[in-house]
């Protein structure tokens, strides 16, 4: 009798179970990212009385540009007033989190490892030309996959006469440029911007690059993100965070922003409100290479993942453990009896996507059923 009451408790439990999960919520993967990006308008000076406002498609796609009047200290107290009022405290596990993701990428390399934009540039060229060719591998890699961008980048290094230099450049004509790098997203477009950031660079740095966030963003087709990161990988200079469409997705699947509207540059200053600059460079090839081969923007490897305990956006099964003190069923031929039982533990599995989900089922009102059928 006792073991089939026990029989009849486990019964209970799973039918209790089973209705608690079937009204629950879907908690089937679901991108909490748009992954459209928005129109975004920066505004940028190129001389004292001129000034010049691009529009951007985000940096990714920064394809038109048009012409107004504004003034850089505008552009800069709007930038400013941006930044404080995405201030946020930091995510309470980030760092744990941060720290689980920076050890498997270290153990699990990606395309951005070896083909990422600051690996392209030739170690055997002057200082000079590689952040050349740095700043342009940036411009070619908006909109465009690692490996297409480093296949274009060699092509330019090896096809153009005295390779891939700024003279080349000014030498080349912007049909043939146009031609040679016809492999990468919006290659008429980026032809033109790297043939007028050419003519910038000779007049106004000495063939250099800009070494100021500000000179960097005035050169057509260059963002925020391609600003940071030439900054880093050029200059070795720490100035902010490169945000492309993986550290905004994977940082706000991680839940440590909420910036799924306003596109990358709103993701960088929520980061950069709270993140320690300390980890400004590496969060970019860190999660620019974690969404290459885990948390990919479709179909993220979430029952692989590092993080798919903490993380709100992960679709994996979880073991919920659920603590039962009393039960009230029904026996045969007989009313209602209730039988209690010392704690039985019972785990199982879910799915949820959300931590407050976790709530689901657990407390002795959720398990208790009057009339069971058995
Ligand atoms: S569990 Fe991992 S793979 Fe899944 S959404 Fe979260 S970070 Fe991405």
């Amino acid at each position: 009798m006792q073991r089939r009451s026990t029989r009849l408790t486990k019964r209970t439990a799973e039918s209790t179970l089973s209705a608690t999960t079937k009204n629950a919520p879907d908690k089937k993967f679901k991108p909490s990212v748009p992954l459209q990006n928005k129109r975004k308008t920066l505004s940028r000076s190129t001389t004292p009385a001129t000034t010049t406002t691009t529009t951007v498609k985000d940096e990714q796609e920064q394809v038109t540009t048009t012409t107004t009047t504004t003034t850089t200290a505008a552009a800069a107290a709007a930038a400013e007033k941006k930044a404080k009022k995405s201030n946020t405290v930091p995510p309470a596990d980030w760092h744990d989190t941060f720290n689980k993701i920076k050890v498997y990428r270290e153990h699990h390399e990606a395309v951005v490892d070896t083909m990422g934009c600051e690996r392209l540039a030739q170690r055997d060229v002057p200082p000079k030309q590689q952040r050349f060719q740095t700043l342009v591998a940036l411009m070619l890699s908006s909109q465009t996959k690692d490996t297409v961008t480093s296949a274009a980048v060699k092509v330019l290094q090896a096809t153009l006469p005295g390779g891939l230099c700024l003279q080349s450049i000014l030498a080349v004509d912007e049909a043939q440029l146009d031609h040679l790098i016809r492999s990468v997203g919006f290659h008429t477009k980026k032809a033109a911007y790297i043939k007028k950031t050419a003519l910038i660079l000779e007049d106004g740095y000495h063939g250099d690059i800009p070494d100021t966030i500000e000179g960097l963003m005035a050169l057509p087709g260059v963002g925020p993100k391609m600003g940071y990161l030439a900054l880093q990988c050029a200059w070795q200079k720490n100035m902010g965070i490169g945000v492309d469409v993986h550290v905004h997705r994977i940082a706000n699947r991680l839940g440590w922003c909420r910036t799924e509207k306003g596109g990358p540059e709103d993701t960088r200053l929520n980061l950069q409100s709270w993140l320690p600059k300390e980890h400004w460079r590496e969060i970019n090839p860190m999660l620019v290479g974690f969404g290459q081969i885990m948390c990919l923007p479709r179909g993220p490897k979430c029952g692989e993942c590092p993080v798919n305990d903490t993380c709100p956006s992960s679709s994996v099964k979880r073991k919920v453990t659920m603590d039962k003190k009393k039960l009230t069923v029904k026996q045969e031929g007989t009313s209602l009896k209730e039988i209690k039982l010392e704690q039985v533990k019972e785990e199982t599995s879910v799915y949820f996507s959300n931590p407050k989900q976790e709530e689901v089922g657990d407390g002795e009102s959720k398990i208790k059923k009057e009339n069971l059928d058995w």
